[in-house]
């Protein structure tokens, strides 16, 4: 086939639903030539994701629980045998007690913390080790996180937190692989309406904030993060690791909007 991706195997963890952005990443990337393999959380998404991935033409799955290191080390294994050889790696995971994504972070209970940095932020280093392995010159590791890694956005709390500490990761983690030619990279994506979002408090206010507010005065969709994640995982990236990429309208570059009106 042709394309961007051509030739090119890669694994997508993170897929619950077709508002995922894992499955706008997902897409793009089959649009591009990419052969696909997908993760799940438990049988209850396998259930979506199988009708899902069928209609890309992918037929490798396998559960993992990135909170379980013998599940990380089944699905590597799985990707070994059938595989052998992965040219990318899409982890599109966070999780955080959905209680204390409202009030106020100084709040935040040692045991959630934990859970949070372990799920959001060590997941993605474990699945750097176990993919390293599997890859060659070319490899590329892709993570998504959020402008509250930052600045303070409201009821973000203990997430933002994970996010920053998953953005010095990335650093880090780029700096090791870079070695050996594996590339190791995050988007910074606007707020989108998935799951995972719907747990943050007022997240429709922060929604219509940011469409009001960013130089491109709307929000974006899981394409355009698509778009941005074949940039990364693809050769049009070759010279581009330990890099925060926004795909955010704009946002994150505003320090106080222009008003709109000339006459005011
Ligand atoms: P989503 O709910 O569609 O995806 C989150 C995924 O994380 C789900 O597939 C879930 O199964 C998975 N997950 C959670 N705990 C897991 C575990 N222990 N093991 C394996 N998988 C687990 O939501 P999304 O918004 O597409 O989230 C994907 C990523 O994008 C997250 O890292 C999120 O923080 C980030 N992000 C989202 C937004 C947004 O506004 N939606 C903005 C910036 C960054």
């Amino acid at each position: 086939s042709n394309g961007l991706l051509a030739g090119k195997r890669g694994l997508i963890m993170g897929l619950a639903n077709d508002k995922s952005i894992a499955w706008g990443i997902a897409k793009a990337c089959a649009d591009q030539g990419a052969e696909l393999a997908f993760s799940y959380q438990g049988e209850a998404l396998k259930k979506r994701v199988e009708p899902l991935m069928a209609t890309i033409g992918s037929t490798v799955i396998h559960e993992c629980d990135v909170g379980n290191p013998a599940s990380l080390d089944a699905l590597f294994a799985h990707i070994g045998e059938v595989w052998g050889h992965l040219d990318f790696v899409v982890h599109a995971i966070g999780f955080s007690d959905k209680n204390e994504l409202r009030g106020r972070y100084v709040d935040t209970t040692s045991a959630n913390f934990a859970m949070t940095m372990d799920i959001s932020v060590y997941s993605f280093t474990a699945v750097c080790q176990r993919a390293e392995k599997m890859m060659g010159p070319g490899g590329s590791l892709l993570t998504l996180t959020y402008f509250g890694a930052e600045k303070v956005m409201p009821h973000y709390n203990v997430m933002g937190v994970a996010k920053a500490a998953l953005e010095a990761s990335v650093m880090y983690l780029a700096e090791d692989l870079g070695k050996d030619g594996i590339r190791v990279n995050a988007i910074s994506a606007g707020p989108i309406k998935t799951l995972a979002a719907s747990g943050i408090g007022d997240f429709r206010y922060i929604m219509k904030w940011n469409e009001l507010n960013s130089p491109l005065r709307r929000n974006v969709t899981q394409e355009e993060v698509g778009k941005a994640a074949l940039y990364l995982l693809s050769d049009l990236g070759s010279g581009t690791t330990g890099e925060v990429l926004h795909v955010d309208a704009g946002y994150h570059v505003v320090g106080m909007k222009a008003v709109d009106a000339p006459d005011i």
